[in-house]
């Protein structure tokens, strides 16, 4: 480059003073600081101001009072609560070019994650044996979210009129595919069976012992040849979970309006109860007497799909939302949305802060204010509370920025170019990077 003669101006010494900065920055301890959150971590039992170091993806230093100069990037965040990136348990991801939820009516990941805190997703059985290796190349490999999967106990997944061919169950088939791919696959999926036979669930449960995973189950039409009751009482193993707990059908409350004692008797068994909200399987003429009795769930999760994301659903955020403005607090809330579901599906490194762990953040605030939240029958519940995801950081990298807490004003940065440096920042476009002078 020439060397020209320059007349130093206030911007040029501002950007003397950015270089050496950003020189200084070569070798630190962080790429990225979190600075004077209230961290909530309930693997580690932390729930106080803490800031966050994070270093080459990963969790490196969880502490009151880390120097900001020890990191390349220092975000203030001290009016909101960090937490581990949420996990969604209950999730349709194989959109394309398929039919039913292998297609048009499963949603990407990265469409609906990144702004509602949440960094990984598990796939909810829309795929199964036959159709997985297509799912993993054509959606799982190219997310930025971690997705997982639980996969459909019938081969073909959930395309077309799905889930009952019984003679598509195949068991061997299924826990080869997931003990082949146990880094993503992380348990099957009963669901939506209609026959009067257990056959789907027992076939789901033979895969789970197989591949040593867990089985998920939506139990399809509740039929009085196999009763809810000896589902969740007989047929699960602990570690087993039953998703759609809030649903219509689910035989909750008793006619005085008790949470029925076998469902107290399940949950001591060890078998789980998750949320899985849906487009139809949420009401809270159920959730709130059954929480004010002790009922809550083990998990929350979504059941993202292309009608329940414009419906009384929403997203993960809106979700917990519900659950905080019936009254659980907020500690328990992000339990149930981060550790909770990482050990149900035997993912311990995820979900948590713990130095080492995965970098996958959700910097969340509190809004307070007049809200609604819908059931999936249309009636509302009114609260004063609403999560809203403000940050988000993946594998170490800023994939969501709200309110740009984490940039500089405009009109302060003189001609400027691409903003942010790739080691902690994935919001800014790479062709921004490469832009002619
Ligand atoms: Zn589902």
């Amino acid at each position: 480059m020439a060397v020209r003669s320059i007349k130093i101006t206030p911007t040029h010494a501002r950007r003397a003073a950015l270089f050496l900065l950003t020189a200084a920055a070569f070798g630190q301890d962080f790429d990225l600081l979190l600075k004077g959150g209230h961290v909530i971590d309930p693997k580690n039992g932390i729930s106080a101001a803490r800031d966050v170091g994070i270093k080459d993806g990963k969790i490196a230093e969880v502490a009151a009072g880390i120097a900001a100069n020890r990191a390349l990037k220092t975000v203030d965040v001290s009016a909101f609560y960090v937490t581990p990136g949420l996990i969604d348990i209950h999730t349709h991801l194989y959109a394309g070019t398929g039919t039913a939820y292998t297609g048009p009516s499963s949603v990407r990941p990265d469409d609906h994650s990144f702004r509602s805190g949440v960094t990984t997703m598990v796939d909810c059985g829309s795929s199964g044996w036959r159709n997985f290796p297509d799912f993993k190349e054509r959606i799982i490999d190219g997310a930025r979210t971690r997705v997982l999967a639980f996969l459909n106990i019938v081969g073909s997944g959930m395309a077309g009129t799905p889930e009952q061919n019984i003679y598509d169950m195949d068991v061997k088939s299924a826990a080869a595919m997931a003990t082949s791919h146990k880094d993503i696959i992380v348990g099957f999926k009963s669901a939506h069976y209609m026959g009067p036979e257990w056959i789907s669930v027992e076939h789901a449960v033979e895969a789970g012992t197989m591949a040593n995973m867990p089985v998920i189950v939506d139990f399809g039409k509740f039929r009085p040849e196999r009763p809810f009751e000896d589902l969740v009482t007989k047929k699960l193993r602990p570690g087993d979970i039953y998703t759609h707990q809030y649903l219509v059908s689910v035989p909750m409350l008793d006619e005085k309006g008790k949470v029925r004692p076998y469902l107290f008797e399940a949950r001591k068994r060890g078998v789980i109860f998750d949320v899985g909200h849906g487009g139809g399987s949420f009401l809270f003429r159920l959730a709130v007497p059954a929480m004010k009795q002790g009922f809550g769930p083990d998990s929350i999760s979504t059941d993202l799909h292309i009608t329940s994301m414009n419906g009384a659903m929403k997203d993960m955020l809106n979700v917990m939302s519900k659950f905080l403005n019936m009254g659980m607090p907020l500690d328990e809330t992000i339990l149930k949305s981060t550790w909770n579901p990482a050990k149900e599906i035997k993912h311990e490194e995820l979900g948590n802060l713990s130095v080492g762990a995965p970098a996958d953040v959700a910097v969340l605030r509190v809004e307070k204010g007049n809200f609604g939240f819908v059931d999936v029958s249309g009636a509302r519940l009114r609260g004063n509370q609403k999560l809203v995801a403000e940050l988000t950081v993946r594998a170490g990298k800023v994939v969501w920025d709200l309110n740009g807490i984490t940039r500089e004003d405009w009109d302060k940065l003189g001609n400027y170019g691409a903003q942010g440096d790739t080691r902690w920042d994935a919001t800014v476009a790479g062709e921004m990077r490469v832009r002619p002078k």
